[in-house]
């Protein structure tokens, strides 16, 4: 399941150094998180990282983009091929 931002954020621009697969971006004067990309940060570290650090806790997972674990990890693996 990716994750997205949620109401709230305040554009402090905490959660984009944070992931490791540089799923979030600055669209339109909102951040926005790319499911595309975003693997739970399965794969680099054991928590959602971006969730973790946003000072106001607008992060969540979007239940529009379901996933297994296997299925965040492959993807992981193809975002960083060896
Ligand atoms: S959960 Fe991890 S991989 Fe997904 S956007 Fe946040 S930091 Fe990036
Ligand atoms: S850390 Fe939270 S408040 Fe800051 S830019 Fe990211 S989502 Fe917005």
């Amino acid at each position: 399941m990716a994750y997205r931002v949620l109401d709230g954020c305040i554009c402090c621009e905490a959660c984009v150094a944070t992931c490791p697969n540089e799923a979030i971006s600055l669209d339109g004067g909102t951040y926005v998180i790319d499911p595309i990309r975003c693997t739970e940060c399965v794969g680099a570290f054991e928590t959602s990282q971006c969730q973790e650090y946003c000072p106001v806790d607008c992060i969540g997972p979007d239940p529009d983009w379901v996933e297994t674990r296997e299925a965040l990890a492959a993807k992981y693996r193809a975002l960083h091929p060896a």
